[in-house]
């Protein structure tokens, strides 16, 4: 006995087994809109000379959490971690940028710089899931790693914003894009900032009175609405810039505006994490509820060195997958489902005759359903279920003279024709379909071997 079969015995199941809290299943539509936003990233970030990495979706937990300083949500309180059987503290990547330094570090590429990374796949982040927000949730991301250079900072957003137009999803996405400066301006910041929340400290939320403490700009970021009043009126970063800050910044702008990336200047964009410093931004919508941000991302010039490597200047983006793909369902942009042709026998004798014309296609890429059982009529059903356009039926005559009976599915006319024939047929049923187009292509250039 299996011991899934003696699990059932014991349990018998009362209630039907879901997906996991914040998990999902992509099928059909959701699974061809998850992967058009792969593939398009994928070939886009191409186009830009990224290269995809593909790190473990588990890391040792210090890969993610790097010290006592580290009071981010996703580090103080959303990482899935979990000690294995030999007692190693082990993490689900909340996020792919430290897993693909810790790379970077690990296979000796710091020698060879820069490097450009593009990866697609699944994270994980225990939060209350919403609409746009899952505790499996997907990320794809750019990041160039060892150019301090603010044509990098420019470039990798012009990507994801190459990424977000050839989805077809740019109506209502602005960029919004801020410095954080370099070390120096952000501690005459930081500073300033302690002083003015300091004065307010009574109004301050718990967690925001804590982070004055360790981290104040992490305040900046706070979703508490009196947080976020007191902060309406802090200090900004772009008064405390050192010249060389200033001018990394006025660089990257000017870059922008050459890749023609429209953009709006927002003084509020923080991240709280030491090693970040100059370009920040975001990708935002206001099409997505609260769930707004699609594509965030910015320069991280001390993280490598976090992960044991030497100071490798690096900028990056993420985009949350789920909600590049709700924004393509908003705009109507879910790519078709593949609409194979039916191959039908009409009699059992012609089950063999049928594979044969069906792997013959599929041999030219074009995709064929043959229906496993059921009378014809059943088998009509079906070919009208999956949406095919034509179905090639073969009976006990075909099968003697070598023709076949094409039928176009959506005007029910019908034709009786030589394989030769075949192709000129599904044409003439006026059928949009590539497969069809490209039978035709395969038969006019008599490259179609005889059955
Ligand atoms: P938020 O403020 O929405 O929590 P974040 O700052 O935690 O976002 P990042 O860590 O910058 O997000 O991740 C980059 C992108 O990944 C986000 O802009 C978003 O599109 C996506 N993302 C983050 N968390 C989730 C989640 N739980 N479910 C779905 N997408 C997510
Ligand atoms: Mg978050």
């Amino acid at each position: 006995m299996t011991s899934a079969a003696s699990c059932a015995i014991a349990t018998p199941m009362s209630t039907k087994l879901q997906p996991a809290r914040g998990t999902r299943d992509m099928i059909g539509a959701d699974a061809r809109r998850h992967n058009a936003v792969a593939d398009t990233a994928r070939r886009i970030a191409g186009l830009y000379g990224f290269e995809e990495w593909f790190t473990p979706i588990f890391e040792d937990t210090r890969v993610f959490s790097r010290g006592l300083g580290d009071t981010s949500d996703v580090v103080s309180k959303e990482m899935y971690s979990f000690e294995d059987r030999g007692g190693e503290s082990l993490t689900l990547r909340p996020e792919n940028t430290a897993g693909v330094c810790r790379a970077l570090v690990t296979n000796g590429l710091t020698q060879s710089l820069p490097q450009k990374a593009f990866y697609a796949g699944p994270m994980f982040r225990y939060e209350r899931p919403q609409k746009g927000r899952y505790r499996q949730f997907h990320q794809i991301g750019c990041e160039i790693l060892g150019a301090a250079e603010p044509l990098a900072d420019a470039e990798v957003i012009a990507a994801g914003w190459h990424i977000i137009q050839t989805l077809g999803i740019a109506e209502g996405v602005v960029l919004e894009i801020n410095t954080l400066g370099d070390a120096q301006s952000r501690d005459v910041y930081r500073a300033a900032l302690v002083t003015y929340f300091s004065a307010h400290e009574e109004k301050l939320s718990t967690e925001s009175r804590l982070r004055l403490e360790k981290n104040p700009l992490r305040i900046l970021d706070s979703k508490d609405p009196a947080d976020r009043e007191l902060v309406a009126g802090a200090p900004l970063i772009t008064d405390h810039l050192t010249p060389s800050a200033a001018a990394h910044y006025a660089a990257v702008l000017g870059y922008l505006a050459g890749f023609g990336v429209p953009l709006r200047e927002n003084p509020r964009i923080v991240r709280g994490l030491d090693y970040y410093s100059h370009t920040a931004f975001e990708f935002v919508t206001d099409r997505l509820g609260s769930q707004g941000t699609v594509m965030a991302g910015g320069r991280y010039d001390g993280l490598v060195e976090e992960m044991g490597g030497p100071p490798t200047p690096s900028v990056g983006w993420a985009a949350g997958m789920e909600r590049l793909a709700l924004l393509m369902e908003d705009a109507k942009r879910t790519p078709r489902a593949s609409r194979p042709i039916a191959v039908i026998p009409m009699i059992e004798a012609a089950e063999r005759a049928a594979l044969d014309v069906a792997q013959k296609l599929r041999a030219h890429g074009i995709p064929c359903d043959i229906a496993y059982r059921g009378n014809a009529k059943r088998r009509f059903e079906r070919a009208n279920r999956i949406g095919a356009p034509a179905a090639i039926l073969i009976g006990q005559e075909e099968i003697e003279d070598g023709m076949f009976i094409v039928r176009d599915l959506k005007a029910g006319t019908q034709e009786r024709v030589s394989l030769l024939g075949l192709p000129r047929t599904l044409s003439n049923a006026g059928s949009p379909e590539a497969a069809i187009a490209s039978l035709v292509d395969i038969f006019d250039a008599g490259n179609l071997p005889p059955l």
